[in-house]
């Protein structure tokens, strides 16, 4: 169980009290609510480095409450992910918290672009780069009809991919 070595720290506990207050604002903002549990459930995802997969956040909700149905933290997530806090990674089957830091301008879904390294799992979200504009211009012109709910692009990430330090 020894983390991989592109992981990023564990936030502070302001950084995540900080970041769900910033969500509680939002939503607070668009009239939709965000319950404590639904809150819990964002949280759980920030002290796992803002990555994980639903039944390790199963996992802690057990850890913290005991008995908690799978579907309440399936219920929360999709909460989560309608507010756009909260993305699914397929390539992974996993859900991060978005990187816009909880703004209040919204991003489709096709407008944001997921590289997913295949070694140490990481996502790196990214929004209005011109290469997502030139998937979906293409997809427009070479796959009429066909509606693109995500992109996501697997490789290797920069630190996967440099040489071990040698001994
Ligand atoms: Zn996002
Ligand atoms: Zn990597």
């Amino acid at each position: 169980m020894s983390p991989t070595n592109a992981s990023p720290p564990r936030p502070s506990p302001a950084e995540v009290a900080r970041r769900l207050d910033r969500a509680q604002a939002l939503c607070a903002a668009r009239g939709a609510q965000l319950t404590a549990l639904r809150r819990e459930v964002l949280e759980l995802l920030l002290l796992r480095q803002g990555s994980a997969k639903a039944y390790d956040l199963h996992d802690d909700m057990r850890e913290r409450h005991g008995r908690v149905a799978p579907t309440t933290v399936y219920r929360a997530l999709e909460f989560l992910m309608e507010q756009q806090l909260v993305h699914r990674v397929d390539a992974l089957n996993c859900f991060v918290v978005c990187n816009l830091d909880h703004s209040p301008h919204t991003h489709p879904h096709d407008h944001t672009m997921m590289l997913v390294c295949s070694r140490c799992g990481q996502v790196t979200e990214m929004h209005d780069d011109p290469a997502i504009e030139a998937i979906r211009r293409a997809l427009q012109d070479d796959a009429p009809g066909f509606h693109a709910t995500g992109i996501e692009i697997k490789g290797v990430c920069g630190a996967c991919q440099s040489p071990p330090a040698s001994s």
